[in-house]
């Protein structure tokens, strides 16, 4: 068996049973020390002045859009640019928010938010960008940023597939290119709890200020209540977990690094395409996921399942085409249309075995159309 990814393998590897004794002793269930650790030690491996640790990536992209109405940089009806290949969480916390999405077209290459787009997706109403860095490999920031410089817009990074990725310096890393970053650590995230949990970095003190107020039930001291806030706080368990675990991060994703190029040697099927990743930037991707391309994808899927490889398709609907978004359903993206019509998600993790990658390569090299 070849699992798309073994957490409790993952997990085993962390010795978190006396921490928890002491965290049951402690009693400081909300909001105590870990936290307050955790939110430093992920700001500083970030290179961003704040973290916010809050209930998950959903949350944390949420309350970004809701502080910055608060503090008066967005309105009512204001467009956001998105891609629309990406996971739901991105666009909710737009439209939850009374926004409009702006959807936007990947590049097939890298399935990133395609740069070069954005001039044609403007609007007067649009301000703010959302760079989704999916699968673990960062948007094309210098000319989000220089445009976002340029017609005085918001850049909200949605890193929740890229924590650690970085472009030229590791003190700068996913989440710190923008305004503000929007993490999540869902358990199969490359930093990922023992549940629901998730995070934002951001260099102004002012948003820290109101996300901080904003996520606790709108207050700053205890029953009283100066925001219309809501309960999006971190677990502080889940805090003590992901201080454990965030030392490993760096040696997790330059594991994950070694398999995708494993794969990407090893797999030499001629109808199957492997993903882009930027060779002069290696520390860019952190590979999340390993996505490749094929048009006979669905008879794919099915031969890999009876060779007992675990693969997904992420995601197998455009958020434009979702039943939720009815009203956007018309719209016409085909390049985002026809990519999900052909990608595949294969294993890769930080505790699948050299062997395993290899012999996954195997299977896919000895598919027959
Ligand atoms: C996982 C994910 C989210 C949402 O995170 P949750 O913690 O599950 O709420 C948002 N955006 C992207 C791109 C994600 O992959």
């Amino acid at each position: 068996m070849f699992p798309f990814i073994d957490l409790a393998k993952i997990n085993a590897r962390f010795d978190l049973h006396s921490s928890f004794e002491a965290f049951v002793q402690s009693a400081q269930y909300i909001q105590g020390e870990e936290s307050t650790h955790f939110e430093r030690e992920f700001a500083t491996y970030c290179g961003s002045k704040h973290c916010i640790g809050v209930s998950s990536g959903s949350s944390a992209l949420y309350l970004i859009l809701k502080a910055y109405k608060h503090l008066g940089k967005l309105h009512d009806n204001d467009a956001v640019i998105v891609p629309t290949n990406t996971y739901i969480a991105s666009v909710f916390a737009i439209t939850q928010n009374n926004l409009t999405p702006i959807f936007a077209e990947p590049n097939v290459q890298d399935f990133l938010l395609d740069s070069s787009k954005l001039e044609s997706l403007l609007t007067p109403r649009v301000r703010a960008i959302m760079p989704v860095h999916l699968y673990g490999q960062l948007c094309d920031m210098d000319t989000i940023n220089a445009f976002a410089k340029a017609h005085n817009l918001l850049v909200i990074e949605d890193s929740a597939q890229a924590h650690g990725a970085y472009l030229r310096d590791s003190h700068t890393r996913a989440g710190a290119y923008g305004d503000a970053g929007a993490f999540s650590f869902y358990p199969a995230k490359n930093l990922g709890a023992l549940g629901d949990g998730g995070a934002i970095t951001t260099n102004d003190d002012e948003l820290a200020t109101t996300l901080r107020c904003l996520a606790n039930a709108g207050s700053t001291s205890k029953y009283t209540h100066t925001l219309d806030g809501i309960n999006a706080r971190l677990d502080s368990l889940q805090a003590l977990v992901l201080r454990a675990k965030l030392p490993l991060l760096d040696s997790d994703n330059a594991y994950r690094r070694e398999i995708a190029k494993t794969y990407a040697s090893a797999i030499t099927h001629s109808d199957i395409i492997l993903p882009h990743f930027r060779i002069s930037s290696p520390h860019s991707h952190v590979w999340h996921l390993f996505v490749i391309r094929t048009k006979a994808r669905e008879r794919l899927q099915a031969y890999l399942a009876r060779n007992d490889v675990q693969s997904i398709i992420h995601y197998p609907i455009p958020v434009h085409k979702q039943q939720v978004y009815a009203r956007y359903n018309h719209l016409e993206l085909p390049i985002a249309q026809n990519l999900q019509s052909e990608i595949l998600s294969i294993p890769i993790s930080q505790v699948q075995t050299p062997e395993d990658t290899q012999k996954i390569a195997e299977i896919l090299n000895a598919f027959v159309l």
